[in-house]
């Protein structure tokens, strides 16, 4: 049997780019280890939910492991609150929120507090543990100006609308119910969104952030509820030992939702700045004592969103670096497996339904005629159009881990 290591590169695919000559970034860059990789291994074009699906990071992860999105995903609210590290029951309704700034007539002024990046644990800790209409109330600082909202008791629902208007000048929105059994969810988080106003005008963090002319965090808003639905770990659904690395909250809360190890390597930030290498030699370390490892690496989502298709192009060529080291490491034990949770077109800005590239490369593996990574190339190879659910079986079967279904 051998082990796996799965690379996705966040937001990897693209479209054409005019001032490329109509090539993608992918197609673009200089990537000789990616090229050589596509060319001893064996590529496909991935659908990573379903063809013209734009995923989400969360769903398309989900499908990706191996678990239908349509099933176990109601918001990003309880990946958000897991991968800040708070623990979840079964029936928590959790909400990502952000700390903003409101002025007297509850009209945003700014929705990230003037990106506020300190005090948020004493914030946090004012609301933290108290309880609203017979709920009890979990708030976890995030990164930044995030935070996680947790609702714990009986008969809570998810659905219900988010209180963050998500625009500047707009009034924070009344949350309604979206359906009769969600009224008293609703109630309970307007009633937290207005306490939240109440403790925090008069907060000394708040003071002190006045004093240095910079905005105060003097409202909390959720949105993305959802409700947790615990998932089969990934030891259990496939005998893999798996750990995980990555810096993004949203993609840590669902790796430890399927009981991947989460591994922390210094210097992975989740931007731009990472350290790709750092992130590789702790994969490949792993890689000792698990069966499978998972490495996320965002930087290509962070230029898709942004429009920088020469920054892309940049992202890609220090993958490709990364990809190298990664090489020189392998063994005839492991399976490497790179792809992408969803395309970013730099000239869209934003997740496209466009499929991904995907290539596998592993002692014994069949190859094919691909000898480019990218996503015109990739559609002649031998793994075909698959879909992301389809991802898990195939690296089961390659690493000989897969049972046999029937006699
Ligand atoms: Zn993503
Ligand atoms: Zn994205």
């Amino acid at each position: 049997m051998k082990r796996i290591l799965l690379i996705v590169c966040d937001g990897l695919g693209d479209r054409p780019v005019d001032s490329f000559g109509g090539k993608t970034p992918l197609q673009a860059a200089n990537k000789h280890n990616f090229d050589w990789l596509a060319e001893n291994g064996i590529c496909g074009l991935m659908d990573p939910i379903a063809p013209g699906v734009r995923p989400g990071s969360d769903t398309a992860h989900l499908a990706i492991f191996g678990y239908d999105p349509h099933e176990c995903y109601t918001g990003r609210g309880p990946f958000e609150a897991i991968g800040a590290g708070v623990k979840l029951e079964p029936g928590d309704v959790a909400f990502r929120c952000n700390f903003a700034t409101v002025d007297a007539d509850m009209k945003i002024i700014d929705r990230r507090a003037g990106r506020i990046a300190s005090g948020t644990e004493e914030i946090t800790s004012t609301l933290d543990g108290t309880e609203i209409g017979g709920a009890e109330i979990v708030l976890k600082p995030g990164t930044a100006h995030r935070a996680a909202l947790v609702l714990r008791g009986k008969g809570l629902s998810w659905k219900v609308s988010d209180a963050d208007p998500h625009e500047t000048g707009k009034k924070v929105l009344d949350v309604l119910p979206y359906e009769e059994d969600a009224k008293r969810t609703a109630e309970i988080v307007n009633e937290f969104v207005r306490l939240s106003h109440e403790k925090l005008a008069d907060h000394p963090i708040n003071a002190t952030r006045e004093k240095e002319d910079k905005l105060p965090a003097n409202i909390i808003l959720p949105r993305g509820g959802g409700i947790w639905v615990p998932l089969r770990s990934f030891e259990e659904k496939y005998g893999l030992k798996a750990a995980a690395i990555s810096g993004v909250t949203l993609v840590r809360g669902i790796c430890t939702s399927v009981g991947m190890e989460m591994l922390d390597v210094e210097g992975a930030t989740g931007g731009l700045d990472t350290d790709m290498m750092a992130k590789a030699d702790a994969a490949m370390k792993a890689l000792e004592s698990k069966d499978f490892v998972y490495m996320n690496i965002k930087a290509p989502d962070i230029c898709g969103h942004d429009g920088l298709a020469e920054e892309k192009v940049k992202v890609i060529q220090r993958l490709d670096e990364m990809l190298g080291g990664v090489k020189r490491q392998l063994d005839d034990e492991t399976i490497l497996a790179v792809t992408a949770d969803h395309s970013t077109p730099t000239e869209v800005g934003d997740h496209s339904g466009d499929p991904v590239p995907l290539m596998i490369f592993g002692p014994g593996i069949r190859t094919d005629q691909v000898a480019q990574f990218d996503e015109i190339s990739v559609a002649r190879g031998g793994l075909g159009h698959p879909r992301g659910s389809d991802l898990m079986n195939m690296l089961l079967n390659l690493a000989g881990r897969a049972e046999r279904f029937g006699a």
